[in-house]
């Protein structure tokens, strides 16, 4: 089938299989999910071997490009999609991408990332939730005990699964001390507690974990190197929340062009002036992010690019959520209105995943090659560090 063909291919399921509800509940969405797989559509890129569709960025993009028309329910999978599942495949064992990878793109499960701290976000590395060795307690050490707190995770309330983050060792610097775990977030002494924010919505959570056992073939690479997993989980992370992975599409995006323009006087010329403002910047992201997907694909890794990529649609959510507050006036903030949510969620983009200042840290440090920030933590071994609540 050549393009034009898969494209009017996706165009035609999706007119028939979108979900016509306009809140569909979770088993609507792993339905959706289901079906969306089984058709072909999810992990488009992704190897055939683990359950991927094994074809080009150019499927995956006519695919999305025909999506943005659809209010897609993909939201709950967005973290196993966008960051937990391509580290599975990048760093998991075979028997880890034989059993996880399939079900996470037909969303029969879901995942959640655990990195994020009360006393540990942009200093990630600074983390205190403890995996011991089973054998430190005196059992056969085929397997680990997990205790200690996160927060911010995105979707847990609904999650199966976890890729958790957790100190091994406190003997060593901070950086060297973590192991990259798959945690089952169903298991007896994970308590997870949804957390409301400003929006009025519980979008993450806190999670405990108290005496919570993983068996050691659920650990994701090498005991203590869980920092050089988490960077290409980081990575990832980045690249998708830019080209907006798992994101519905912009059809019922009340900050979009197409929504301002239908909402606003387009015939007052100060008025058009923002609504090119608008498209310009739209479009300069999309193209940098068509460039950066074709890199990939042609075996070019992004790096720290990926951060300049999220930075620049945090910019722009934040302006698009202003720009539409001026523009609508104080009707767009009030009650409960599709636009007065996605007004109060902008501020988030600039957090999650990295804050702004955070990117600009990276950028300059690994992009332009600006004298790193002075770290005076990078040869003290963890415990005598004053993080978190130690010290
Ligand atoms: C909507 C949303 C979803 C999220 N989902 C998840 C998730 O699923 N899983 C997960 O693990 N985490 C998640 N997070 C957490 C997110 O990764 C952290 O909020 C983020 O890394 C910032 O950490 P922090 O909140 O602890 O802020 P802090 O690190 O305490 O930062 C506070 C302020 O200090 C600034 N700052 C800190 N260090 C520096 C520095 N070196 N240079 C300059 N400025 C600095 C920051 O930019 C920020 O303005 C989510 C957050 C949000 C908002």
């Amino acid at each position: 089938m050549n393009l034009d063909e898969y494209r009017r291919a996706a165009r035609d399921w999706l007119l028939e299989n979108a979900p016509k509800d306009d809140s569909p509940d979770i088993a609507q969405a792993k339905d959706f999910m289901a079906r969306l797989y089984d058709a072909g559509y999810s992990g488009i890129t992704w190897p055939e071997r683990w359950g991927g569709q094994g074809l080009t960025q150019a499927e995956e993009r006519a695919f999305a490009a025909e999506a943005r028309d659809f209010a897609l329910p993909t939201y709950v999978f967005s973290i196993g999609l966008g960051m937990t599942g391509p580290t599975l495949v990048d760093r998991g064992s075979d028997e880890q991408r034989e059993r996880f990878v399939r079900p996470l793109l037909r969303g029969e499960e879901i995942w959640c990332q655990l990195f994020s701290e009360p006393g540990a976000g942009s200093d990630v590395a600074g983390l205190q939730t403890r995996a011991e060795r089973d054998e430190a307690r005196g059992a056969r050490g085929d397997s680990w005990i997990v205790n200690g707190q996160k927060v911010w995770t995105s979707v847990a309330q609904h999650a199966d699964w976890g890729l958790l983050l957790a100190r091994t060792d406190v003997d060593v610097p901070k950086h060297r001390g973590l192991t990259m775990f798959v945690v089952d977030m169903r298991h007896p002494g994970v308590t997870v507690r949804p957390l409301r924010d400003m929006t009025g919505r519980a979008h993450f959570n806190e999670i405990f974990f108290d005496d919570v056992p993983i068996p050691d073939e659920h650990r994701v690479g090498d005991v203590n190197d869980g920092w050089s997993v988490a960077v290409t989980t980081l990575l990832h992370e980045r690249l998708s929340i830019s080209a907006g992975v798992g994101m519905s599409g912009q059809k019922d995006d009340p900050t979009s062009l197409e929504a301002l323009r239908q909402a606003v006087d387009t015939t007052d010329p100060l008025v058009r002036d923002e609504l090119v403002e608008l498209h310009v910047r739209s479009r300069a992201l999309a193209l940098f992010n068509q460039r950066l997907a074709q890199e990939t694909r042609a075996g070019l890794f992004p790096g720290a690019r990926g951060s300049a990529a999220k930075l620049l649609l945090a910019e722009l959510t934040l302006f698009r959520a202003d720009l539409a507050t001026r523009l609508v006036g104080p009707a767009s903030v009030v009650g409960d209105s599709p636009l007065a949510h996605a007004i109060s969620l902008a501020p988030a983009m600039a957090l999650g995943g990295g804050t702004n200042e955070i990117m600009r840290n990276i950028i300059g440090d690994r992009v332009l090659n600006l004298p790193p920030e002075p770290r005076v933590d990078k040869t003290v071994p963890f415990k005598d560090l004053k993080v978190g609540t130690q010290g």
